[in-house]
């Protein structure tokens, strides 16, 4: 089949061209974004396959339908980037990648705790100059400390048990409770009980009308003061600004990111040598105790292997006029 793979680094195509010999699609890769700007790209092509900064909506998939295309083969597991109602109405069957490693987000979420808690970045460049002083790297134990997990699903259950692991008390917020989290005690409460008594919050839900901006002013005036905010899902979970003014006020403490609101104009290129314009974000690089990613969470060995083989097996239950099991139908829970 002839598939036009969007936003395509040189690392999907070297996992996508490995997974594609056992299948022989012919994968077209380009680097620029799918969007209602450079659909005519896609023109000729029955599928296409995505990522999270691409963007479909309802006009850039009546395009592309129109244009012969019939399948979108999303490489993530969140398809809030694709207007599904009206991929549907228009007859274009979405894949997705449901799960490739849990387990990466989820360390990549620990690894943001301990360096704000420790302040390694901070360490790194000191030694590097030659200051050993410890002055401003004062840390805490996080063995007794509360951790509040936000969406206990695939994600989220798997920090629970890693901070489980560290003698770490676990307070966790979601619709459906997960057995194997209430198997280590994890303590269901509602959201502002959460926030009041976690000195740790992190965010595992998906972004959906209901959790946009669930970190917003009156959030963050409830959080234990000098708390630590982790967000690894998406970035319209929280409200950039409150989180600023939270930051300022001294009301967050650490904040982590890997995900951010306006992020598809900057993550996964090379910016070092522009003016970047988006003031808010500069200002939160501003902060001695924010640490952002650039959308890397995901960024393993293994979750690349996984995610290049379940779109080439997506591909071809769909070519193949087989169900597949990864099929993005409505209504359905957005992950
Ligand atoms: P999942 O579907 O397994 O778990 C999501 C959990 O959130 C579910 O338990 C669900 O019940 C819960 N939830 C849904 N709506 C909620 C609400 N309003 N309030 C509280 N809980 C709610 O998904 P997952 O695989 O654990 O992934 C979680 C999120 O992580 C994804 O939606 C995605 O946005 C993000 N993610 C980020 C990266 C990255 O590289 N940073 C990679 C993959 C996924």
């Amino acid at each position: 089949m002839k598939v036009a793979v969007f936003s395509a680094k040189p690392y999907d195509q070297t996992f996508l061209a490995a997974a594609n010999t056992q299948y022989g699609n012919e994968l077209h890769f380009f680097e620029s974004h799918l969007t209602s700007q450079t659909t005519a790209l896609a023109a000729g092509f029955l599928a296409v396959c995505i990522f999270i900064n691409d963007a479909l909506d309802a006009e850039a998939l009546a395009t592309l339908a129109q244009q012969g295309t019939r399948l979108i083969a999303l490489r993530s597991a969140g398809f809030n980037h694709v207007d599904v109602a009206a991929a549907e109405r228009l007859g274009l069957t979405v894949v997705r990648v449901p799960a490739y490693s849990p387990h990466a987000i989820a360390e990549h979420t620990v690894a943001l705790i301990l360096t704000l808690n420790r302040k390694i970045h901070r360490a790194y460049a000191r030694v590097r100059e030659g200051n050993f002083a410890l002055d401003g790297l004062l840390g805490f134990d996080l063995y007794g400390r509360t951790v509040g997990i936000v969406g206990t699903g695939k994600i989220g259950a798997i920090v629970a048990q890693i901070m489980h692991g560290f003698g770490c008390q676990i307070l966790a917020y979601d619709r459906v409770p997960n057995p194997t989290c209430e198997a280590i005690a994890v303590e269901y409460v509602s959201l502002a009980d959460l926030l009041v008594a976690s000195d740790i919050v992190t965010l595992h839900a998906p972004l959906t009308p209901e959790t946009h901006h669930l970190i917003n002013a009156d959030a963050i005036a409830r959080l234990k003061p000098g708390a630590m905010l982790i967000n690894t899902s998406r970035g319209a979970l929280v409200d950039t600004q409150a989180i600023i003014n939270g930051l300022k006020s001294g009301q967050i403490g650490y904040l982590g990111l890997d995900v951010y609101e306006q992020e598809a104009d900057l993550f996964f290129e090379d910016l070092s040598n522009t003016v970047i314009q988006d003031d808010l974000f500069q200002r939160l690089l501003t902060f001695p105790n924010v640490i952002i990613t650039g959308h890397q969470a995901f960024f393993t060995e293994t979750a690349l292997k996984n995610i290049a083989e379940t779109t080439l097996a997506n591909l071809t239950d769909f070519e193949q006029s087989r169900p597949c099991v990864n099929r993005v139908t409505l209504p359905n829970n957005p992950t």
